[in-house]
C-alpha cells in the first residue's frame, strides 16, 4: 500500500490565509511555519537545545545540499548515518537542491542542459551538480523534505530569459522526480533505515512574468510533487513585484499540498505572504542580521551599534518574552557587540529567531480564531511606529 511520506491537513482558513499541520515521520509541524536555515548542518550561532526549547520550538530546519556536498562531503555523512544523526538533530529537516547556491556563484558557473559546472568556493576544484546528483545527495542527507533541482532567473529577467530558464527548470523537475523515485525505491538504502520515505517538492519559476509563472505552476503540478514552492523571488526584483507574483500564484497552487515560499523574508513579508496563501518559509535574515548587530523587533529593526543604546536599559524588544529579552539590556548587548564578543551574535540570533518563530505562532492562532486580518493590521501598524 502506498503511504505518502508527508500528510498535510488544513485546520482553519481566513481569506487566502491557511493554518494547518504538516505531518512528517519526525513530528508534526504546525503551519504557517518559519524554518531556520542551517547552512552547513548548523543554524549559525545557536545550539540545538535552544532551537528545541519552548522559547523557540523550531520544528523543522533547513540544510544546504551545496554546502554539505562540498564539505564534509556525501561519503562522510553517509558513513555517519545521514544528516540527522551526523549533526544530532532529531526533528524534521528540509534540504534545498543546491540549485540556488550554484546560481548565486554568478560568473563562476556554467549552466548546460545536463547540469551546472562550477568551481568550489572552498578549494576552487571543478564540480558538477545536476538533478540526478542533487537527488542522490539529498537522499543520503535524508531530510523529510527534499527539493527538485531548479534554475533561477534574475528578478529583472526578460521574458525570453525567464522562458528559457523556466523550460530548463521543468525538464530538470522531471529528471529530479525520476531520479528521486528510483533512489526512494531502494537503489540506495535510506541512511536511517526508517520506514517512512522522503517527500519531494517541485519549484515554480518564471521571474516576474505572471503568465510564465502560471504555466510553470501548471506544468510542475502535472509532473506531480508532494508540495510546491515558489522559487526565484527576492533576487533583485522590487518588493511590490514579489508580492504581485505571490498574490497571483499562491492561491492557484494545489490547496491540499503545502506551499513554500523560498528564501523570503522579513517578518512583514512573511505575514503578507501568509495573507496570500503561503504555508512555509525560510530565510537567513534572523541569523545573518543578528551576527551583523541587527535585531528584528515588534517596532521595527534595531541597530545595536547605534549610540542611542549605549545606556539603554530596555530589552531588545519590550514585547518579547524570549530568554534574552527577559535577562539582558540593549546597553549590555551593545557593549558585547562593540567588544567583538561572540556572545553578541549568539544573543541577537536567539532573539531574532524567537521573534520570527513567535510571530508565526501568533499568525497561526490568529487564523484559527478568525482574527488574522486584525492581527495583520495591528502588527504592521506597530512595526512602523518606531523603537521605544
Ligand atoms: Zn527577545
Amino acid at each position: 500500500m502506498y503511504e505518502p511520506p508527508i500528510d498535510f491537513q488544513i485546520a482553519g482558513r481566513e481569506g487566502e490565509a491557511r493554518t494547518g499541520a504538516l505531518i512528517t515521520r519526525r513530528g508534526v509541524i504546525e503551519t504557517p511555519v518559519f524554518m531556520p536555515v542551517g547552512t552547513a548542518g548548523t543554524v549559525k550561532g545557536i545550539r540545538f537545545e535552544e532551537l528545541e526549547s519552548p522559547d523557540l520550538d523550531a520544528r523543522i530546519i533547513l540544510g544546504n545540499t551545496y554546502h554539505l556536498w562540498l564539505r564534509p562531503g556525501i561519503e562522510t555523512i553517509r558513513a555517519c548515518g545521514g544528516l540527522h544523526k551526523f549533526i544530532g538533530w532529531d526533528r524534521a529537516m528540509l534540504t534545498d537542491s543546491g540549485g540556488f547556491q550554484v546560481w548565486s556563484l554568478g560568473a563562476l558557473r556554467k549552466i548546460t542542459e545536463e547540469g551546472t559546472e562550477f568551481r568550489s568556493h572552498i578549494d576552487g576544484s571543478l564540480c558538477f551538480l545536476s538533478p540526478e546528483v542533487s537527488m542522490e545527495v539529498q537522499t543520503v542527507l535524508g531530510a523529510e523534505i527534499a527539493m527538485a533541482f531548479d534554475e533561477c532567473a534574475p528578478g529583472e529577467a526578460t521574458r525570453d530569459e525567464a522562458r528559457r530558464s523556466m523550460e530548463l527548470t521543468l525538464r530538470w523537475a522531471k529528471r529530479s522526480k525520476d531520479a528521486f523515485e528510483k533512489l526512494q525505491r531502494g537503489v540506495l538504502p535510506l541512511p536511517l533505515g526508517e520506514g517512512g520515505k522522503q517527500a519531494l517538492f517541485g519549484i515554480v519559476q518564471g521571474a516576474s512574468h505572471l503568465d510564465l509563472r502560471r504555466e510553470s505552476l501548471e506544468r510542475t503540478v502535472e509532473i506531480g510533487f508532494d508540495g510546491y514552492a515558489i522559487g526565484g523571488l527576492s533576487v533583485g526584483e522590487e518588493k511590490h513585484v514579489m508580492m504581485e507574483v505571490i498574490e497571483d500564484i499562491a492561491p492557484r497552487m494545489p490547496a491540499d499540498k503545502p506551499r513554500y515560499l523560498m528564501g523570503v523574508g522579513t517578518p512583514e513579508d512573511l505575514i503578507e505572504a501568509v495573507a496570500r496563501g503561503v504555508d512555509m518559509f525560510d530565510c537567513v535574515l534572523p541569523t545573518r542580521n543578528g551576527r551583523n548587530g541587527q535585531a528584528f523587533t515588534s517596532r521595527g529593526k534595531l541597530n545595536i551599534k547605534n549610540a542611542r543604546h549605549a545606556l539603554d536599559q530596555k530589552p531588545l524588544d519590550e514585547s518579547c518574552q524570549c530568554s534574552v529579552c527577559r535577562r539582558h539590556t540593549r546597553a549590555f548587548i551593545r557593549h558585547l557587540y562593540l567588544s567583538g564578543e561572540m556572545l553578541a551574535s549568539i544573543l541577537l540570533t536567539h532573539h531574532n529567531l524567537a521573534f520570527f518563530l513567535d510571530t508565526m505562532k501568533r499568525v497561526r492562532q490568529a487564523i484559527r480564531s478568525g482574527q488574522f486580518a486584525k492581527f495583520r493590521r495591528e502588527f504592521t501598524e506597530q512595526l512602523h511606529c518606531g523603537l521605544g
